[in-house]
């Protein structure tokens, strides 16, 4: 498969059309929020491109990006938002608008498993095996192609996999529940970022 990747630094460029549903995703230098920078932001249109973006780590000024996460008319489609949305509202300092979710669709339709993570749905939906081998590398220096390969595969397959993931949902009458879910991110992430990480819900 022909995947057309594009490094920006600092910003989208500003004549980009991705259309109304995106997949996102970002790499941190860790996932401990205040300690752990957001390095990367990747994005997709769902045409087998992936726009990476190298953001500046002492200003975070991307305005062209922020608009575009904070654009309530475009859907976006994450895999663990919670982790990302955390560090982007941190760093960033903005809200995500309208936010799809792969794991959490995946963990109400895909009750049949206990693996959700994207490499076991790029299997299972897409049938291809990605290497994930650059999962816990230095995303905070010049890119190596092996790691702008796995930044691609982790935004290129959410839209075929969530419209996967939604048919099922709908199938199995769950698809309330995640659009509930889904209400509860943002709430969720201000409870992770309030250093609240436990289940509140648990006795
Ligand atoms: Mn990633």
């Amino acid at each position: 498969m022909n995947i057309d990747i594009k490094l920006h630094k600092n910003d989208l460029p500003e004549d980009l059309d991705l259309g109304n549903i995106c997949s996102f995703d970002g790499e941190f230098l860790g996932l401990n929020v205040r300690r752990d920078p957001l390095c990367l932001i990747q994005v997709s249109s769902g045409n087998n491109d992936a726009h990476i973006v190298q953001l500046n780590r002492e200003t975070y000024d991307a305005p062209v990006l922020k608009k575009l996460l904070n654009d309530k008319n475009v859907k976006k489609i994450f895999h663990y938002a919670r982790a990302d949305m955390a560090h982007i509202k941190h760093y960033l300092k903005i809200d995500i608008e309208n936010v799809l979710d792969t794991k959490i669709a995946s963990k109400l339709a895909r009750s049949y498993s206990e693996n959700h993570s994207l490499k076991t749905l790029i299997k299972e939906f897409i049938n291809i095996d990605i290497s994930k081998q650059s999962q816990s590398s230095d995303f905070g220096g010049e890119l190596t192609p092996a790691q702008l390969k796995y930044c691609a595969n982790d935004v290129i397959f959410l839209h075929k996999i969530h419209d996967e993931l939604n048919k099922i949902l709908i199938r199995e009458n769950r698809i309330n529940l995640y659009n509930d879910c889904l209400k509860f991110l943002k709430t969720r992430v201000d409870l992770d970022l309030a250093l609240f990480r436990d289940d509140i819900w648990s006795h």
